[in-house]
């Protein structure tokens, strides 16, 4: 048996609807520029494809934890997103089977220190510090799902004002495809969570803030900035 010189860290967990046993977390992928009007409002080219970028699975706050507002940013934002739980993986998933390794959706908010993420892009720099931060990635619990995946509407509303609204069939790479170009990038695995990407609207957040998302079909997932 393996022994530590410290105890491991803990697992991040989401919980999943209906269940008692809970969703491990191993990885988070994300989506950039995956709905034409925010990739509009970011100042992207419209030939530009989704591109993406990760967080670390301890960024996760589960419904009931509210995310602290972060350290050295002036412009916290929201960015309301479907979250696609996966239950198994591989490399190279053609587009045709992908719907098959899903175990769920969630909705999920991708917090971001836009001032950090904005500096970054003029620098050429990663954007670790603007989006991969303690807390970055508030979840609801995980609906289990088989078949055509949702359509409806994605929302989010601060301090009760709609601040983002669309429908998920605005997202440029659809769920089957998020999944196959993530997986000829990497090889995913049961415990990945894909963080889809996010429609117009997104905007700055203060200490407070009552946070309220929703997706059609998926559920709500409320938080406060503490
Ligand atoms: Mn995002």
């Amino acid at each position: 048996m393996t022994s530590y010189i410290f105890p491991p860290p803990a697992q991040t967990v989401v919980p999943v609807e209906g269940q008692e046993a809970v969703f491990p977390v191993r990885r988070i992928l994300c989506v950039g520029r995956n709905y034409a009007a925010h990739r509009a409002e970011m100042g992207g080219d419209d030939r530009e494809p989704p591109f993406f970028f990760s967080k670390p699975a301890d960024a996760i706050r589960n419904q009931g934890e509210n995310p602290a507002y972060p350290s050295v940013t002036g412009n916290l934002h929201h960015e309301i997103e479907l979250v696609i739980a996966l239950k198994s993986g591989g490399a190279d998933i053609p587009v045709s089977e992908a719907l098959g390794h899903i175990l769920g959706y969630a909705v999920g908010v991708d917090l971001t220190r836009r001032d950090l993420q904005n500096a970054a892009k003029d620098k050429g720099h990663p954007w670790d510090s603007g989006k991969a931060f303690d807390g970055s990635a508030p979840i609801s619990a995980i609906r289990p799902w088989s078949g055509a995946p949702p359509q409806g509407r994605i929302a989010i509303s601060v301090n009760g004002q709609v601040k983002q609204a669309s429908t998920i069939d605005n997202m440029i790479w659809n769920v089957a495809e998020v999944i196959a170009e993530a997986s000829r990038l990497w090889t995913l695995s049961a415990g990945d969570l894909i963080y889809t990407g996010t429609p117009e609207g997104v905007g700055p957040l203060v200490r407070g803030d009552e946070v309220a998302g929703e997706i059609e079909g998926v559920g709500t997932l409320t938080f406060t900035v503490a």
